[in-house]
């Protein structure tokens, strides 16, 4: 067996492992990065950063290349396609909250990309890559993984071992965690195109969130593309949903043309609310996707995953450097329910809202939101929550 000269063992070069290496290397505690992929993903996945994220990443010197390659979003909207009428938050009421009073859509996968060109050059990091775990024990003093390589299995021991290998989790299933929750009914299809949306829908913002007869689809804009989220009818198979053809038709509902849309990439994925009991087994920590995933409506996943690791690795150097070991139930304490109260529940909201068919009720939730962005102050608590740093004030009031 291979002792580690690595306090740490994290498992997936998702956001949140590579920031957590990161972030420890800053502390100077040195880590293990293990990626069962040759390389970071590069699917199409998270693309919100919200405002506290962004100071975050700030202090770190990421948030100035992100927002280089991305594309700032000072409003975001809830509308009615028919009509065009919406509910348009500003996000520049938040402007003594945050250094950051904006959205930034980016592709998540630029973050890694950043993090992994730091972390090459960081002698306390080893970044392993085609290296998959596959066991785990543990005793009072060390976590021992198994893992499985090109050249064979190894065994590496550590002090501590932390879990962000996503929302299928080995990690979790070792240490005997389930992932309680709900998988809802409805398959989201995601198809990127260049076709400039705002020059033809009055008054996009750059993050909009459509209701339609019958339905809803958002439509996202990064730095040179929309990325669009739309609904295959229930009846049709989701390979034929994917189609050139059937994509183009939902697009076509979006703004009718003569010609089909060209679409970059299109991706089809099943939405989930499920959490872990706790955050902790012994040694071992979860963080990210691996302890609680959400719709990604409102775009809240991969933030809380990114909030997890700054919490995580504060709680990890005060623990090696001396503190108690019990200090990472601190950590489940003010991360776990914050997770479940504020961003689960908040996506769940968001997901109910816009999948809401009853054009009353749709009239009854428009002039609700158009009376919150009518007051300062009710459109400043919105945004509080919906930007994720309410619940960041909250979990730093836990003990
Ligand atoms: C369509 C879509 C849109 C989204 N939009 C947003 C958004 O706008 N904003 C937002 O905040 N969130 C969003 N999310 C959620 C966001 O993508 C996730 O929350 C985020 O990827 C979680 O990061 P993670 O590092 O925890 O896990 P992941 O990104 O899943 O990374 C886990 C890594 O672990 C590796 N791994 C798994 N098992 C093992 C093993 N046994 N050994 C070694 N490696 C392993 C995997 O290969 C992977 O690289 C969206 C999600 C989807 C699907």
């Amino acid at each position: 067996m291979q002792a580690s000269q690595r306090p740490i063992i994290i498992v997936g070069a998702g956001p949140v492992g590579l920031m957590t290496a990161h972030l420890l290397a800053r502390q100077g505690i040195a880590s293990t990065v293990l990626e069962q992929d040759a390389a970071i993903s590069q699917d199409l996945r998270a693309s919100t950063f919200h405002p506290p994220t962004l100071d975050m990443l700030d202090g770190e010197g990421l948030a100035a290349p992100l927002i280089a390659q991305g594309r700032l979003c000072p409003t975001w909207q809830i509308r009615m396609h028919d009509t065009h009428e919406r509910a348009v938050f500003d996000l520049s009421v938040l402007k003594n909250d945050t250094a950051h009073p904006y959205r930034l859509q980016c592709e998540q996968w630029r973050l890694c990309a950043l993090l992994v060109e730091r972390l090459q050059d960081e002698p306390l990091v080893t970044l392993r890559f085609s290296t998959r775990l596959t066991g785990l024990e543990q005793d009072g003093d060390s976590v021992t993984a198994q893992v499985e390589t090109p050249e064979g299995t190894e065994r590496l021991q550590a002090p501590f071992l932390v879990g962000a290998d996503g929302a299928r989790s080995v990690v979790r299933g070792l240490i005997g965690l389930e992932f309680d929750g709900v998988t809802y009914p409805e398959t989201t299809i995601l198809a990127t195109t260049e076709f400039p949306f705002e020059e033809h829908l009055p008054g996009l913002s750059n993050v909009n969130y459509v209701w339609k007869q019958d339905g809803t689809f958002s439509l996202l804009r990064l730095r040179d593309r929309w990325r669009c989220s739309l609904y295959p009818d229930p009846e049709m198979p989701i390979e034929e949903a994917l189609l050139p053809a059937n994509i183009d038709r939902k697009m076509q509902e979006i703004v009718p043309r003569d010609t089909a849309y060209e679409i970059g990439e299109a991706r089809a994925y099943r939405v989930h609310m499920r959490i872990t009991r706790d955050y902790r087994n012994g040694r071992v920590v979860l963080a990210g996707d691996a302890a609680h995933i959400n719709s990604p409506s409102g775009g809240m996943g991969m933030n809380g995953g990114l909030h997890d690791a700054f919490n995580l690795t504060a709680t990890l150097g005060e623990i090696l450097r001396g503190g108690s070991l019990d200090l990472l139930d601190r950590y489940t304490r003010q991360r776990r329910p914050i997770a479940e109260a504020e961003v689960l529940a908040q996506a769940d909201r968001n997901r109910s809202r816009m999948q809401e068919r009853d054009p009353a009720k749709r009239r009854v939730i428009m002039d609700d939101l158009l009376r919150i962005i009518g007051n300062p102050e009710s459109a400043r608590a919105y945004l509080l929550r919906s930007s994720m740093i309410e619940a960041l004030r909250k979990s730093a009031q836990i003990q």
